[in-house]
């Protein structure tokens, strides 16, 4: 009798314990799949590159747009490695046109970027490739990418070695700021496409959960390539 009253209270707890466990388990593996599942991001709209800087044939069936940020270091890698594989296999063979959005995360310094290159874009579009990988490669290593480097010195610095671009332009354009229009326009596009983190890269519509996924990049494109 006595042992059947502490026997009721034990095997219910038992059984609480292995609901809980139960639970815990379909829990874990609902997380599961759900990871498996795309986060991607759809939009309805692709957003619009028109005066943004791009490469590729214009008529390109297949947008990719990257929003970036001069000082941030994921953006540099991105463009080491993600954008070198995407311009052999799609945008040289006009499937894709590339086009860059800035992203100003870091305050002045990407301001001071952006709008260098907003206007090296306008005085000499042919350079802006160029300027626009080489301001990435004067970013110091990563565990001091907070340092102070991305002032109106460094730009110019920069743009000295490009001999179609006229420095004094450059100059002044910094000063007065000519270009803040061309970079408010892009901020108004990263709040419109809900840009979190830099770079985000989308294809079409579709913002990638992983900007480095290139094989989800490349079926992107594809799907869209046999849409079209
Ligand atoms: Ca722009």
């Amino acid at each position: 009798m006595k042992n059947k009253k502490n026997n009721s209270p034990f095997k219910a707890m038992v059984i609480v314990t292995l609901v809980v466990i139960l639970g815990l388990v379909a829990l874990a593996v609902m997380n599961n799949n759900d990871s498996n599942s795309s986060h991607d991001l759809s939009f309805e709209k692709q957003p619009p590159v028109e005066g943004q800087p791009l490469i590729g044939d214009v008529n390109a069936p297949v947008t990719v747009v990257e929003f970036g940020d001069f000082k941030c270091p994921a953006c540099k890698v991105w463009g080491e490695t993600i954008f070198p594989q995407l311009i052999a296999d799609y945008v040289e063979p006009g499937k894709v046109k590339f086009a860059y959005i800035n992203v100003l995360f870091h305050g002045e310094e990407s301001k001071t970027g952006s709008l260098a290159a907003e206007h090296v874009f306008k005085q000499s579009p042919e350079d802006y490739w160029a300027f626009h990988k080489e301001i990435f490669n004067h970013q110091p290593p990563t565990q001091n990418h907070d340092d102070l480097w991305l002032t109106k010195d460094k730009v110019i610095e920069v743009a000295s070695n490009y001999p179609k671009i006229d420095i004094n332009q450059l100059k002044e354009s910094l000063e007065k700021e000519t270009e803040i229009a061309e970079v408010e326009k892009d901020m108004v596009l990263v709040k419109e496409y809900k840009v979190q983190l830099t770079p985000s890269i989308m294809v079409n519509g579709t913002m990638l959960e992983d900007p480095f996924d290139y094989e989800k990049i490349k079926s992107l494109i594809e799907k869209e390539l046999q849409g079209k």
